[in-house]
């Protein structure tokens, strides 16, 4: 066949057909005018398929089969869950995300992070809601109860001989609002308090180090207070013994430091207020503890309980004071620890290092952490190698409320995870041959949910998210409940959270990241929106969570791919074949399962090579158009497509409908 003969046939020119031969897999040379029949064939056959693909790639595609309605429906999925499990072990269950159970949970006006403890109920109303029948699963042997009790922080720390408790360093949080001087407090304490260094030892932020006020000691967080403490409070024990609420002079007390506050209440944790930034000339300590009073904490100086600290972080003023105020509240709090015990604390943070392997921080808690210790964290395990202190030392040993970084565990464990030493190794890997019993038992998910109808995997477009809030609590619904929205080709992706006004610095950051900016409670400054004008970046601010998700969603849905759904109606096979034309044939055929309308599509069901797609033109019994014939009938079919079927083949007969998607 002339090669300009098969460009007309794929009606495309010449000169693209020759530069596309290479792609398809045919070479034949730049000159040659002609191709074999057989390869002109192929060739037509498969640019066919290849039109189809590039088709299809336009759609989200969902192939709907004639049996998809003897699927399982979900309602028939049976779940087993436990008397109590965590946000995390219900998602694995469920064979769903994490995200999406947080969120199911947020909807249901339940606020739980990934590893509290929600009750069976709970459990058992969400998982119906999401197309589960629910049961009690049978009671978990005692080999695992004791394994999962023996990484409690609590019940490690009860197990405690009173005789033996010595005070220890009280370990102390710095919350507070955003920009109120939480760092330089940080900062400015750590470098007013910290003995001299020895010569070559620097200084290093590991996520915790101790100061010494009076000749005695007092271990500091590093973290950002707020966030730190919230996801160390999870684990069934508390890391912090006071907490240092900072508030800025020339501000008051803004959203954050109400949180801050409601945190230390719940969880009873003693606290001080610092009230800082006294240097400035708007500074207004009256007015501070005036609305300290009006939310019933009134100050010390007032008569109450409350004890108001003025400070400068930044002109280091008033810190022995307020380090004094720490020490009172350790004396009154009676901070204790048994020091002559193995060890048990917490991971503050960890990491993997590039030359050292897994490098964790830890805060010991009670006992005392040594050199060549069996470590156990959760399910890891581990020998101290090496232990350095917050100025980078190398220590032998680490009493309680000491900070240290460890060196020497098979993996980087998390922040927030309980440790705990044991007398010899052998308990080590004992306890980690349980844990990963534990986990074939109780952690197999059982069930995975699964689509009714197949989708075709789709490369993913994502809707960046940058969000700023005024308070964690309501940053955490919103992370939780946005990423709930993203489905199969399309995904919000969260570039970045922070607390506080939407500033140009977000809005650069935005237009850097292509991301939207949404902020939920929290002022959008004017420069910021200008600046957002100019650099076309989409920055609103809502009051309402359903606003702001609507919008997300509103932004998702222009992103959607329509849905491109193939239902087969039946399939026939074919007898014989009556006429081959060069566009279209005639094939007699046996209608096998459901029917052959005109109108539809029809496709091979070859096991392998190139399928063919063809229209379904006409519809005959005998002579006579007809409009429809159902199984067992046969019948001539006038198909529009290459003319390659053979007899013997079976077809497939299906509808195609595009929809439009939108996400709700
Ligand atoms: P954080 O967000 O709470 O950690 O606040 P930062 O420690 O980053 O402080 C926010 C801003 O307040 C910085 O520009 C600090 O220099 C400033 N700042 C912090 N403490 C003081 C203070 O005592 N006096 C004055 N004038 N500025 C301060």
């Amino acid at each position: 066949m002339n090669i300009t003969e098969l460009a007309r046939r794929l009606k495309i020119p010449t000169q693209q057909l020759k530069e596309e031969l290479p792609k398809l897999g045919f070479d034949i040379g730049h000159r040659a005018i002609k191709v074999d029949d057989t390869v002109a064939e192929k060739v037509i056959k498969l640019w066919a398929e290849r039109q189809r693909k590039l088709r299809d790639s336009n759609y989200v595609v969902v192939e709907k089969r004639l049996d998809d309605n003897k699927l399982t429906k979900q309602s028939e999925r049976e779940v087993e869950l436990p008397q109590t499990l965590t946000p995390r072990e219900f998602a694995a269950l469920l064979g769903m995300s994490v995200t999406t159970v947080v969120g199911e949970l947020f909807k249901n006006g339940i606020m739980a992070s990934i590893n509290e403890c929600i009750d069976f109920e709970t459990a058992s109303i969400i998982a119906q809601d999401l197309g589960f029948k629910t049961k009690v699963a049978a009671a978990v042997t005692n080999e695992v109860d004791e394994h999962k009790t023996a990484i409690d922080l609590a019940d490690l720390l009860q197990e405690e001989d009173k005789s033996k408790l010595k005070p220890r360093p009280p370990v102390v949080v710095v919350m507070g609002h955003v920009d109120h001087g939480k760092t330089t407090l940080l900062d400015a304490i750590r470098s007013t308090n910290v003995a001299a260094q020895e010569s070559g030892a620097i200084t290093q932020h590991i996520g915790a180090y101790q100061v010494e006020e009076k000749g005695r000691k007092i271990t500091f967080l590093d973290t950002p207070g707020h966030e730190a403490f919230s996801a160390m409070r999870s684990r069934g024990g508390r890391l912090a013994d006071i907490a240092i609420i900072v508030v800025a002079a020339d501000d008051g007390l803004q959203p954050q430091t109400m949180e801050a506050i409601e945190i230390a209440q719940r969880e009873k944790l003693p606290f001080l207020i610092a009230i800082n930034k006294v240097d400035k000339e708007t500074a207004d300590i009256e007015r501070c503890k005036k609305t300290l009073a009006e939310i019933n904490l009134l100050p010390e100086d007032w008569g109450g309980k409350t004890i108001c600290v003025p400070i400068s972080a930044k002109k280091k003023q008033g810190i022995p004071e307020l380090l004094d105020m720490v020490l009172l509240l350790a004396d009154l709090e009676k901070v204790q620890a048994n020091p002559d015990r193995l060890a048990v604390g917490t991971i503050v943070e960890a990491h993997l290092d590039k030359g050292e392997g897994p490098v964790a921080t830890v805060l010991v808690q009670t006992g005392t952490l040594r050199v060549c210790d069996y470590l156990l964290v959760g399910e890891r395990g581990g020998k101290v190698k090496a232990m350095r202190n917050f100025k980078g030392e190398n220590v032998t040993s680490a009493g309680p409320s000491t900070p240290v970084r460890i060196l020497g565990l098979k993996q980087a464990p998390h922040a927030g995870d309980i440790f705990k030493v044991v007398k010899d190794e052998s308990l080590v890997r004992d306890v980690l041959r349980k844990a990963t019993k534990f986990q074939r038992n109780v952690a197999l998910p059982t069930i995975i949910a699964k689509d009714e109808t197949t989708e075709s995997a789709v490369p993913q477009t994502t809707l960046n998210v940058i969000l700023k809030t005024d308070v964690l609590g309501s940053r955490e619904a919103l992370v939780a409940s946005l990423n709930q929205l993203s489905r199969g080709d399309v995904a919000v992706k969260i570039v970045r959270t922070g607390l506080g006004s939407i500033n140009e610095n977000d809005v650069i950051q935005a237009e850097a990241s292509k991301a939207v900016l949404f902020g939920f409670n929290v002022p959008l400054l004017p420069q910021a929106e200008m600046l957002a004008k100019t650099k076309g970046v989409y920055t609103h601010t809502y009051k309402v969570i359903y606003d702001l998700l609507d919008e997300a969603k509103k932004q998702l849905t222009t992103m959607l791919k329509p849905e491109l759904v193939r239902s087969q109606v039946g399939e026939a096979r074919i007898l014989e074949i009556f006429r081959r034309g060069k566009r279209d044939m005639i094939v007699g055929c046996r209608v096998i399962r459901g029917f052959a309308r005109p109108g539809t599509k029809v496709r091979t069901l070859r096991s392998g090579g190139v399928q063919l797609e063809f229209k379904l033109l006409e519809v005959r019994l005998g002579k006579e158009v007809v409009g429809e014939v159902s199984e067992g009938g046969e019948c001539g079919l006038k198909l529009q497509g290459e003319p390659a079927l053979e007899a013997g083949e079976n077809l497939e007969i299906y509808h195609e409908e595009i929809r439009n998607r939108v996400i709700n």
